[in-house]
């Protein structure tokens, strides 16, 4: 095995974390991959349950090692997980094992009933997924009643007596002019907004040209996010849009194989959750000695909390804070990862990304043979649109419950 650097004891946050943690810091587990709907754009290709989802007993035993590794939460999601049977047996296991829980839902068992269940526990938190603020421009990838259904999941949240729910959008084209109107929802439901990238990943890669924001709602966002920033989360999704001037607040460094990892439904791990792909495979839970383990010793992990260079962006006088963007963007959009991101807002990647590309192709897809939905999604969109308590998170902020080393 590569042997992992040593993070030194010294220097800025960035600088420590560009050679890992002991522990993840934004630890994401996927329990299923079985899912209700089938959204336009999920990053995980999500659908049908993997036959070979690790049972109860595995997920208690992955659950007793991030407890003695000290992660203080991990963020739940799928698929949808509430569709596993044992899936609230799992996050009261967790809890009462000192690992606090964020799940992600579409709202779909989040009943009057489960809503007081969640709000009587102080390390919990719910992320509501909602992809936009009217129901046609959500249903258009989510699928039809999915609207809905999310809004009634708030509602039950706030009439149980929930705390500070968290509504999670994916910014595309389509809903980036309701950034607004989203705060609103979010302020009616007395939650936080979480605006969230859209990236290349999973069913993601197949409408990405289609709903990844123009160049120009790029300005917007950054603009929107620097007037009200303070109040919506972000996790690291935006720091690519430091390249327009100021550096907006979170971690200005793609966390991947460093602070942030996935495990699959299957006991994968990979380095980020937009990363699924054999290439970004660190090991398994199961075959290869603990999660511990894959995280503290796999070559994958190694090599990139090895000191990068930068490449064609070290010249970019903006390096500094948007570092070339985020590996998954650049990966599944067929670029070079020591380029700059497809996004990149100083318009360094139009060419490559308008000259030839070869995409990888998905090394895993559990999308249904036959759509559950009413009917698909992204067939017509008719709008005059352009085409202690341990439940904080990086989603909130990827330095939380990190404690620098002292000078
Ligand atoms: S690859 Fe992208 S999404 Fe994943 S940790 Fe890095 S910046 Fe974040
Ligand atoms: S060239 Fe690279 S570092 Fe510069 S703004 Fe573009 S992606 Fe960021």
């Amino acid at each position: 095995m590569t042997q992992t650097p040593t993070r030194p004891q010294t220097g800025t946050l960035v600088e420590q974390f560009e050679f890992g943690l002991d522990a993840p810091i934004c630890l994401t587990w996927e329990l299923t991959y079985a899912c209700n709907l089938e959204c336009a754009h999920c990053l995980s290709s999500s659908g049908r349950r993997d036959p070979r989802e690790l049972t109860t007993e595995q997920c208690k035993a992955v659950i007793d090692e991030l407890e003695r590794m000290q992660v203080f939460y991990v963020n739940i999601g799928g698929g949808e997980p509430t569709i596993r049977p044992d899936f609230w047996e799992l996050l009261e296991y967790a809890t009462a094992h000192h690992v606090g829980v964020k799940f992600s839902t579409n709202g779909v068992r989040i009943t009057p009933d489960r809503a007081a269940f969640l709000a009587a526990s102080d390390y919990i938190d719910v992320q509501i997924s909602l992809d936009g603020a009217t129901a046609e421009v959500n249903d258009y990838v989510r699928g039809p009643g999915s609207f809905d259904t999310a809004i009634r999941a708030l509602e039950n949240l706030q009439a149980a007596g929930f705390k500070d729910a968290k509504i999670s959008v994916v910014c595309t084209r389509h809903n980036i002019d309701q950034l607004d109107e989203f705060k609103a929802i979010a302020d009616r439901y007395g939650a936080t907004l979480r605006l969230t990238r859209l990236r290349p990943s999973g069913r993601g890669a197949d409408v990405w040209d289609e709903l990844h924001p123009r160049p120009e709602q790029q300005r917007v966002l950054y603009d929107w996010l620097m007037a009200h920033g303070d109040r919506v989360l972000t996790g690291d999704s935006f720091f690519h849009l430091a390249a327009f001037g100021e550096s907006l607040p979170g971690l200005n460094l793609c966390g991947a194989g460093r602070v942030v990892c996935l495990i699959d439904p299957v006991g994968d791990v990979y380095a980020c959750p937009f990363a699924i792909h054999d290439n970004f495979l660190a090991g398994n839970v199961l075959t290869d000695g603990g999660f511990q383990r894959v995280w503290q010793t796999s070559d994958l992990f190694a090599d990139l909390r090895s000191p990068q260079t930068g490449g064609a962006c070290s010249t970019c006088s903006f390096y500094d804070s948007c570092r070339g963007g985020c590996m998954a963007a650049k990966f599944f959009t067929g670029l070079p990862l020591d380029g700059p991101d497809p996004e990149c807002v100083q318009g360094y990647a139009a060419d490559a990304l308008a000259g030839e590309r070869q995409p990888p192709a998905p090394s895993q897809d559990h999308s249904k043979a036959n759509p559950t939905r009413r009917q698909p999604v992204m067939l017509t969109l008719a709008t005059s649109r352009p085409s202690a308590p341990p439940v904080s998170a990086c989603a909130e902020s990827p330095l939380a419950g990190f404690v620098p080393s002292q000078p």
